[in-house]
């Protein structure tokens, strides 16, 4: 599933050519992947493409309700513009998501769920192989800051981990609570700061919080500014047996409510 960086980085790129376009029409190829009454969005110039938690929001202007789309374990989002065509130019196109085939093969593919089409002529399709993913006109969702937001302060943060007796990977990791943090980003945050994931959030010091405010931020921008690129540069997710980069020690993994959990015992534990 991709996590906020991803989406993130397919918004900000999605942002900036479809700011000011107008929808033309909209083909729904599969039913149960669009909510809402398509009709809402003909004639619709789109105002903004923002993100909210791992979800893709699109504003528009003169609407008050937007286009949320969620990628869940397989979605893709492919814009095309292949208005250069016959100049002997290559279409450009904007890829994001769940990485197969369809990122370079015409489309329509068998797994293109929803497209919407562009005055101009430029579409884009959101396509998901085992259609856990979804399109929906609705309101703008009412959810915790993520922690890349302004809103995400070190005094909120103190307040969610000094009221949890939970482990403080899974306080990081409610949706409920913070916004964007992943199994990925969770594992690798704590390992800057050294935490160990299992530690009971509300025992956690002063230090200890602050230094994770500041790695789970620090995580996901990175993830971010790699685009898309960051499971070259994981810390200790998805390394077990491999080697601490810190002090050369084992990592080590175990499971933490169901999810893979890894850290390295010599530098999280105390
Ligand atoms: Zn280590």
């Amino acid at each position: 599933m991709p996590e906020l960086p991803e989406v993130e980085i397919i918004v900000r790129q999605l942002n900036k050519v479809l700011r000011g376009m107008v929808i033309e029409r909209v083909e729904v190829l599969r039913e149960k992947s669009f909510k809402g009454e398509i009709k809402e969005l003909v004639g619709r110039k789109i105002k903004k493409v923002g993100r909210k938690s791992k979800m893709m929001v699109m504003e528009f202007m003169e609407l008050k309700k937007v286009v949320l789309i969620h990628l869940k374990m397989t979605g893709q989002l492919i814009y095309i513009d292949s208005r250069l065509r016959g100049n002997d130019e290559e279409e450009m196109r904007i890829v994001g998501g769940h990485p197969t085939a369809d990122w370079v093969n015409e489309l329509p593919s068998k797994h293109t769920r929803v497209i919407i089409y562009f005055k101009n002529g430029s579409r884009l399709f959101f396509n998901d192989m085992r259609a856990f993913g979804w399109m929906k006109i609705g309101d703008v969702p009412r959810l915790p800051p993520d922690v890349v937001d302004k809103e995400f302060t070190l005094q909120l943060f103190k307040e969610l981990v000094s009221g949890s007796k939970r482990a403080i990977k899974l306080v990081l990791m409610d949706q409920k609570k913070i916004g964007g943090v992943g199994n990925i980003y969770a594992n690798d945050g704590l390992f800057l700061a050294k935490i160990d994931p299992k530690k009971m959030a509300s025992s956690l010091d002063n230090n200890e919080i602050e230094r994770l405010h500041k790695a789970i931020k620090k995580v996901i921008n990175k993830g971010i500014l790699l685009a898309g690129k960051y499971q070259n540069y994981f810390l200790v997710y998805g390394r077990e047996g491999e080697k601490c980069k810190k002090c050369k020690g084992k990592i080590e993994k175990f499971k933490l409510s169901g999810r893979g959990t890894y850290w390295c015992p010599n530098c999280q534990m105390g």
